[in-house]
This record gives C-alpha cells, sequence and structure tokens, in this order.
C-alpha cells in the first residue's frame, strides 16, 4: 500500500490569493481540502467558488454564534471598522485546526501575504494569529513562506519549501502575473464581501449591541435589511425601504418580534426587534411607519400588528419623516 499523502487543509475566502495559495501547493504531490465559513457578515459563495476553480473540495462550516460571540469582544480589537480581523482569522485557523485533527491531516494554509493588510497581516499579527489560533507551527502561509520561519512541516520535509513563495507588501503586480500563468480569469476582489468592514452596516451594529448585548445571529440578519430607528434607550425597529426589504423583513419575524403593517394605504412594513420595550416601542414604530406611508399628512394611519399569536391595531396620525430623523442609526 502506498504511504498517504500529506495533507494540508486551506482557509479559502474567495480572494484571488487564497487560489493562488492553493495553485501554488498544487506543484507538489500533496492532498488539499478547502474550508470557508458560513456567519452573518460573510458567506460561503465566493469560498466554495475559489474551490471550484482551483479544484479543490471545499467544506462550508456555520460558525455564526461563536463568530459573533468574538465580534462582541475581540481580544486584539477592532480594524477600521467593526472587522476584528486577527481575532477573525485566528477563530478560523482554530476551527480549521479541529478539523485538521479530526481528518487527520498535517497542516493548515492560508493565502495570507506578509505586510499584505496594515491589521491582521503584519509579522507579529501573523504570529499572534498563530498562537491564538492553537495551532502554532501548523499555519503555512505559501505566498509569502520564504520570508517567514519554517513550519513543522517544511522541517519535517514534507512540504518542500524551495517551492513555495516570497510575496510581500501591498503590490498585486505579482499576483496578477501568477493568476495569468495559472490561467485563473475570474475571482473577486480582496477583503470585499464581509458587512463588518462597511462603516454603515458597523454602525447599526454598534447601535444593536449596545442596547442588546446578548443579540444572536438571528437579531443581526435584521441589518441587512431597512433603516434601523431606535424606539428609545433600549429598542430597536426596521422599516423596510422596498418590496424586498419588506419580503425580507416578514420572512425574519421570530414570535418574539412584533411585525406591523398599514393595510389601508400604501407603506412599507417594519419590525420592533423583541428586546424592545413594548408599548413604548409600538407607538413610536407605528408612527414612523405612518410617517413613511403614502397617506397625506395629518391623516389618521391604521397600524396593524402582530406578535406571536397575539395581534393587534392602533390609529396614529401620519407626521412629516424629518421628526423621526433623530432616531435613525
Ligand atoms: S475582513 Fe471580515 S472576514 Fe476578513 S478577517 Fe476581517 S473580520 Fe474576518
Amino acid at each position: 500500500m502506498g504511504q498517504a499523502k500529506t495533507w494540508g487543509i486551506g482557509l479559502l475566502s474567495g480572494g484571488l490569493d487564497s487560489i493562488l495559495a492553493v495553485k501554488v501547493l498544487q506543484r507538489q504531490d500533496l492532498k488539499l481540502t478547502g474550508v470557508t465559513f458560513v456567519t452573518p457578515f460573510f458567506g460561503p459563495e465566493a469560498g466554495l467558488a475559489a474551490g471550484r476553480s482551483a479544484g479543490i473540495e471545499v467544506e462550508a462550516i456555520d460558525i455564526g454564534a461563536i463568530h459573533l460571540a468574538m465580534v462582541k469582544q475581540p481580544r486584539y480589537g477592532y480594524g477600521s471598522q467593526m472587522n476584528p480581523c486577527i481575532d477573525c482569522h485566528a477563530l478560523m485557523l482554530n476551527v480549521a485546526g479541529r478539523m485538521m485533527e479530526r481528518f487527520g491531516a498535517d497542516f493548515l494554509f492560508t493565502g495570507e501575504v506578509l505586510g499584505q493588510r496594515p491589521m491582521s497581516q503584519r509579522r507579529d499579527s501573523m504570529r499572534s494569529v498563530e498562537n491564538l489560533s492553537g495551532y502554532p507551527d501548523r499555519i503555512l502561509r505559501p505566498l509569502s513562506a520564504r520570508h517567514l520561519a519554517p513550519t513543522w512541516i517544511e522541517r519535517e520535509g514534507l512540504v518542500d519549501r524551495s517551492l513555495l513563495l516570497d510575496l510581500h507588501g501591498r503590490g498585486r503586480k505579482r499576483q496578477m502575473e501568477l493568476a495569468v500563468e495559472f490561467g485563473i480569469l475570474d475571482y473577486p476582489q480582496p477583503g470585499g464581501g464581509c458587512l463588518l468592514t462597511i462603516a454603515g452596516f458597523a454602525a447599526r451594529l454598534r447601535t444593536l449591541l449596545a442596547l442588546c448585548p446578548e443579540a444572536g445571529p438571528a437579531d443581526v440578519e435584521f441589518l441587512k435589511w431597512g433603516r434601523v430607528f431606535r424606539t428609545g434607550p433600549d429598542g430597536l425597529a426596521l422599516i423596510g425601504r422596498n418590496q424586498r426589504e419588506n419580503q425580507a423583513l416578514e420572512r425574519l419575524v421570530r414570535v418574539q418580534d412584533t411585525f406591523l403593517q398599514a393595510p389601508e394605504v400604501r407603506s412599507p412594513s417594519a419590525v420592533l426587534l423583541g428586546f424592545s420595550a413594548a408599548a413604548k416601542g409600538l407607538r413610536l414604530t407605528a408612527l414612523v411607519l405612518a410617517a413613511y406611508s403614502d397617506a397625506p399628512l395629518g391623516a389618521k394611519v391604521r397600524i396593524s400588528w402582530r406578535q406571536g399569536d397575539t395581534a393587534g391595531e392602533l390609529l396614529v396620525k401620519k407626521l412629516a419623516k424629518q421628526r423621526f430623523l433623530g432616531f435613525i442609526s
């Protein structure tokens, strides 16, 4: 029986660098598997596509709950928005590392390039990521390996270090040349796709977590749809901006949330999130909904609401939208 191939498990974000990392390792006789992650802030689509492009199998793992817990309290803080990139990389490598142990694989790899990103790809932060992940010495960065200390897998001669690369810094020229050399034609832009890096979303997330520190992934899903309104010191509501958002909000409603509509006039839909103080929040949400309806100013607008098995109606006066701008988050 032939000897089992050395087996690497790679983090596939879907960007060009993660595809190149696979391609560089494919120059050696290795078994390679990809892993990509699902959280409320990014999905697996790009990673799965990268696997198809590189010709390896990719497993998508939902880490929404532990990832959100990490986002709330990252050890190494945030980047320019609410992106805790060092902790995020470490968490993904920890999950991949446990997968490596379960499968009996030998090493982990990523498409990181030394010095490419200001927060997470400095030499010291790469070391922090390794230590925090629980798998220092098992993480190979094929694109920058020649600038980094040899890992266990290289020292053992299971991966040939001389076939790895020495990319460094923010320039993308060599990656572009490699993409041409490997025939990679289609790939997403680096860093795209993570909502935590987007200022508007990060502001909404900060508001949610300030009001409800226990918020879970299902609460975060709401922030992707509609305008966010604070309904008081402890309440949050969302108002759809178009039919697609109204439908999405209705789909996401849980038994603890209150769903509001104005059945007699063209208007958006709204959701008052479950942790919000009900009575005051309900009235304010109804007023906002009426303000965003097509009813004439000053008209009485009937608002119907339901929460779980309970339902009711409110009659509110249509006020000008401007009255509520201070509540938008
Ligand atoms: S950009 Fe987002 S997905 Fe990428 S490491 Fe940072 S927090 Fe994680």
